[in-house]
């Protein structure tokens, strides 16, 4: 446990702006390193399934091995109490039935042991046991309007807020922005004089649209979980069937570079009908309709680059979706919270707080760029020009990684594969010479004497 208070800056009080999964777990340790955390949440969160502030948890949100591991370690009991409200267990490989870059992931049964879960209940459960620490605590139905700098504008000592039409200050010794892709922390610092961050755009133009369903009694199939990825160029729908605590379905239906789902019945089951594995429609035909249908567009892959600016203000931080913002296809965004949260802990640990706010900004850039690439490698090419030139990398890299899943029903192969999409293993480890030289050797060949890409096996079904 670090100590709280330092050499140079007191280490009293956090107020985190923003209480969705970045910011819970932000809490979770800035509660080890402060006397008091305050969470600032415009919603009012004990009332029911949706709220305003996240309308993106009516969509799936699958949860990385890596962010159930983090999970693990920084809540322990919550995976026990998740299961016992009705998350299914999951046995990764083993009960998926998964689609990606084309070629059908085998069902080996490797002990990768998650859970599958709503957006809406682990948020829930979180909160909860943040709730039962002694130091952090919740304003709920608060929302920031400014942040408070003190006279020189170098440093910002807390938030100002609106709660029942009343203007609240909320002073702390660290402010944590975590309020997601709208954040307004870029036009704020802008105001007291701070330059505007570069910000870096991949819009593969993905839309969403989900409907939540009742599994039918004595459902019977050789999965739990349905995840069909999508296949530049040919293939641009996929679909992904969740399921979630309440014994229910969540069935969200994805498109590419505008292919988005329709969201009247005829034509959200059309799109259905249509893709590439049949376990979609098999899945939604069979099975009772509990909600309506929803959109969601705001997809872009979207990075503002704070880690890059000259002048940072003392006492500020900025994490999860208000710094990076990735296409949720990839489910990267939780599990990149807990990273983020991971990195904070490390940084608090390590650094003198005078210096923290850019030494932490430039660490988490560090962290995002493995998530960055693997987001934005595909849909890059699915932004078209929009996008730019894909870099050589870029090209080497689809062209390798496409080698890799045509190798993908070799369980070494498959493992590793795994691990890199769910953020266990770094990109590299896709190098480890008894995979790269096969693939290596194959691309020179091909480089050199011509070749074309058959049409993977793995396809055909
Ligand atoms: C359609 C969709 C599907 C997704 N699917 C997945 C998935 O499968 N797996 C996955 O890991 N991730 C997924 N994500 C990403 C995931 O939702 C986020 O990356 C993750 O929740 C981290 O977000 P955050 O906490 O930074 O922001 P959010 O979750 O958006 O939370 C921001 C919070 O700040 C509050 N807030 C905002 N402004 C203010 C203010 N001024 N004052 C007070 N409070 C404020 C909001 O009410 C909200 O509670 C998906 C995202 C989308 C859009």
């Amino acid at each position: 446990m670090a100590l709280f208070g330092s050499e140079d800056q007191p280490r009293r009080s956090a107020v985190v702006l923003g209480g969705g999964m970045a910011g819970l777990f932000a809490a979770n340790v800035l509660a080890d390193h402060f006397e008091r955390v305050t969470v600032v949440e415009r919603d009012d969160c004990g009332a029911g399934e949706w709220r305003p502030g996240v309308p993106q948890s009516r969509h799936v949100h699958v949860l990385l091995l890596r962010g159930v591991q983090i999970l693990r370690r920084r809540f322990p009991g919550l995976e026990e109490e998740l299961l016992a409200l009705g998350a299914p267990p999951l046995n990764w490989l083993k009960e998926t039935a998964a689609l990606a870059a084309g070629g059908w992931l085998p069902r080996y049964d490797l002990d990768l042991l998650g859970y599958s879960v709503s957006r809406y209940l682990l948020e829930r459960q979180m909160r909860e046991h943040l709730q039962r620490s002694d130091n952090i605590h919740f304003r709920y139905g608060h929302r920031v309007t400014n942040l408070c700098f003190d006279g020189d504008s170098s440093r910002i000592s807390g938030v100002i807020c609106t709660a029942d039409e009343q203007t609240v200050t909320l002073r702390a010794d660290l402010t944590v922005d975590a309020s997601g892709r709208s954040s307004r922390l870029p036009r704020w610092l802008e105001e007291f004089g701070y330059a505007a961050p570069r910000e870096s755009a991949v819009n593969a133009d993905v839309g969403y649209a989900t409907r939540w369903y009742r599994i039918p009694a004595g459902w019977q199939a050789d999965w739990k979980m349905v995840l069909l990825g999508t296949r530049y160029p040919d293939i641009s729908g996929g679909a992904v069937v969740q399921p979630v605590e309440g014994n229910r379905w969540v069935v969200t239906l994805v498109g590419y570079a505008g292919n988005h789902p329709p969201t009247d019945e005829a034509g959200f089951e059309a799109f259905a009908r249509g893709l590439i594995g049949p376990q979609v429609w098999d899945a939604m035909s069979a099975a009772e309709p509990l909600s309506d249908i929803r959109g969601y567009r705001r997809t872009e892959n979207h990075w503002r680059h704070f880690e890059s600016l000259n002048r940072w203000p003392q006492g500020l931080i900025a994490l999860g979706d208000s710094v990076c913002a990735f296409n949720p296809v990839y489910a990267q965004g939780m599990t990149v919270s807990a990273l983020s949260a991971e990195v904070l802990d490390a940084v608090l640990r390590g650094s003198p707080s005078a210096e923290l706010g850019l030494v932490f900004q430039r660490k988490l850039a560090k962290m995002l760029q493995t998530p960055w690439r693997l987001a934005t490698s595909d849909d890059f090419r699915w932004a078209g020009r929009a996008a730019g030139d894909a870099s050589f990398l870029d090209r080497f890299m689809h062209r390798y990684v496409e080698k890799v899943v045509d190798r993908i029903h070799r369980q070494d192969t498959c493992l590793t594969f795994f691990n890199v999409a769910h953020l266990i293993s770094p990109p590299i480890s896709l190098f480890r010479p008894g995979l790269a030289l096969p693939i290596l050797w194959s691309m020179a060949r091909a480089a050199v004497f011509g070749g074309r890409r058959a049409r993977p096996a793995a396809l055909i079904r």
